[in-house]
């Protein structure tokens, strides 16, 4: 325990043996099967928790619709002082939270600390934007009448999140949305539960001490069973879903199909575009940054890089032999720049891509595999590898959650953009140029088809201030800052007539 996992588990509140399920004053006596949380670290189980059965659930949706016809009547900048305590809370627990993320999810201590600083952040953003729930006012066509509009809480906002941000996706929902005046029901992955449970304990410590009521921050382990409850429920307006395509295409038509409003974070197939007139050496530290960071799995993870044929060779033999500098192993080891995987099966994903793009006839830079040995007994450890390849290659086209990068060859920036945009997700862009035409046509209408287009910065990551989210399989949804807030509420025109006539709209004369 040279890292202090004991104390910072003790610190967060988790046991052993723990609850799924937590309508804010209390752990719920959840009847479903126990799960064990197995650190890809070093394969050890750091707790088990017994998820939540559908009547558990039931509870739970209960709670949270009695909670909501009291938070939604609390002034919006009193939520938001609630929300600055919790962001307070997180400043005092970043430590062991960020240790726990890293453990649990097996990215770098840097990062789970990094992860926990969005959450502070975007409790601040909140914090601000309870004072700025803006709707516009409009000049009415008939006399002696006033038009607005308002925001008012939607409701109950169902969370699912991903494993691999384990809690900085549920903090950019739920802060927001409590500020809007909306209860939240968390389904954290069950592959990082702790973390969730973790959090949990945190928001209660502040609720409790300003008397929030039972049911405005809600949390319930499963696996996709209970993502599916959420999906279904019409008792659940929004539902705020971040993980694969696979996953956002059901439970974006199990909600369509009820017409209930969604809100998708799902698969990315980055690429960075690298002209001629770049910076080699920035370009190859944010290349990468993007290709092993979090070892590949980031949504915003650079997976292409189209380069310009004049430095393709220089390029590829510079960033091949940083490469070779990359020390890989436990992630609580500031030492080490790449973790491991977050389970086996993601090491199977990893290895059918290998064998995928050399069957395709993709030429190995750098080599992959798995590591052996001691420091690597989880098995979870692999090698960042590179290809050459082309962008029309199945498996190029398919997002692989693992550290391969693709490289692909261009000629004019035209081209280059054409290949960027020929993938079926449209998450996070950049172009690395010092080039103005370059840069803004790739910013332009015809440019980057992303959510997230940058200029000499890589793809990977993001300020919370800007609106997350990308285009097409990617899911089309935006969440954290700019005026995200608004799809965590209902819009509501209003007309009100102060004079003795009634006037219809449009000069309609309707006399008996
Ligand atoms: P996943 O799709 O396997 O699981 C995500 C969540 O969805 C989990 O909580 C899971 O239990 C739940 N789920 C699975 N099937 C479901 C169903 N049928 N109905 C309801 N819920 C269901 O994804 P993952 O492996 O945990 O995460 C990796 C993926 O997430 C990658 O594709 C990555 O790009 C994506 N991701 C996207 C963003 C973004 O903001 N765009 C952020 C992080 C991760």
């Amino acid at each position: 325990d040279k890292f202090g996992m004991k104390e910072a588990l003790s610190l967060l509140g988790i046991k052993s043996e723990n609850s799924g399920a937590s309508t804010g004053k209390n752990w719920l006596e959840t009847k479903g099967e126990q799960i064990s949380s197995v650190s890809p670290v070093d394969a050890k189980v750091i707790a088990n928790v017994k998820v939540a059965t559908e009547s558990d659930y039931n509870l739970v949706v209960e709670a949270a619709q009695e909670a909501f016809k009291t938070w939604r009547l609390m002034p919006a900048p009193k939520r938001g002082e609630i929300v600055r305590q919790v962001g307070e809370e997180l400043r005092k627990n970043k430590e062991p939270l960020g240790k726990l993320v890293s453990y649990e999810m097996g990215k770098s201590y840097q990062e789970g600390l990094g992860e926990v600083q969005e959450m502070i952040d975007i409790c601040d953003f909140a914090v601000g934007l309870s004072r700025q729930l803006y709707g516009l006012t409009m000049h009415s066509e008939r006399s002696l009448h006033r038009m607005y509009e308002q925001y008012h809480p939607i409701g109950l906002v169902g969370i699912i999140s991903a494993f691999n941000f384990p809690v900085a996706v549920w903090s950019w929902n739920s802060a927001l949305a409590w500020v809007c005046g909306d209860v939240c029901i968390w389904k954290p992955s069950e592959k990082v539960p702790l973390s969730a449970i973790a959090c949990q304990n945190i928001v209660q410590k502040v609720f409790e001490r300003n008397n929030v009521p039972e049911g405005v921050s809600n949390v319930i382990i499963g696996d996709y069973r209970i993502g599916e409850l959420l999906s279904h429920d019409k008792r659940v307006p929004l539902v705020s879903a971040t993980g694969s395509t696979r996953m956002g295409k059901l439970v974006g038509a199990a909600v369509g199909a009820r017409l209930g409003r969604v809100l998708l974070e799902l698969g990315g197939n980055n690429a960075i575009i690298i002209s001629k007139d770049t910076d080699l050496e920035m370009a190859i530290r944010g290349a990468l940054f993007g290709a092993v960071g979090t070892a590949g799995q980031r949504c915003t993870t650079t997976r292409r890089l189209i380069i310009h044929e004049s430095i393709y060779e220089d390029f590829k033999n510079k960033l091949a032999s940083a490469y070779t500098q990359l020390k890989i192993g436990n992630p609580l080891d500031e030492n080490n720049h790449v973790g491991p995987l977050i389970d086996q099966d993601a090491v199977q994903n990893y290895l059918s891509a290998i064998e995928k793009v050399e069957a395709e006839g993709g030429k190995v830079v750098v080599e992959g595999g798995v590591l052996e040995g001691e420091e690597f007994s989880s098995g979870c450890y692999v090698k960042p590898a590179i290809y050459e390849a082309q962008n029309n290659f199945s498996i190029v086209q398919h997002e692989t959650f693992a550290p391969i990068l693709y490289l692909i060859k261009y000629g004019d920036i035209e081209e280059a953009i054409a290949i960027h945009n020929n993938v079926p997700q449209g998450l996070s862009s950049a172009i690395m140029t010092n080039n103005i035409r370059e840069s803004e046509l790739f910013l332009s209408h015809a440019g980057s088809d992303c959510g997230i287009a940058n200029v000499n910065i890589g793809t990977s990551g993001a300020e919370i201030g800007g609106a997350f989210g990308g285009e097409k399989e990617t899911g089309g949804g935006r969440e954290s800052g700019s005026d995200a807030w608004k799809v965590y509420m209902r819009r509501q025109t209003n007309t009100i007539n102060f004079g003795k006539d009634l006037p219809l709209a449009q000069g309609i004369k309707f006399d008996l």
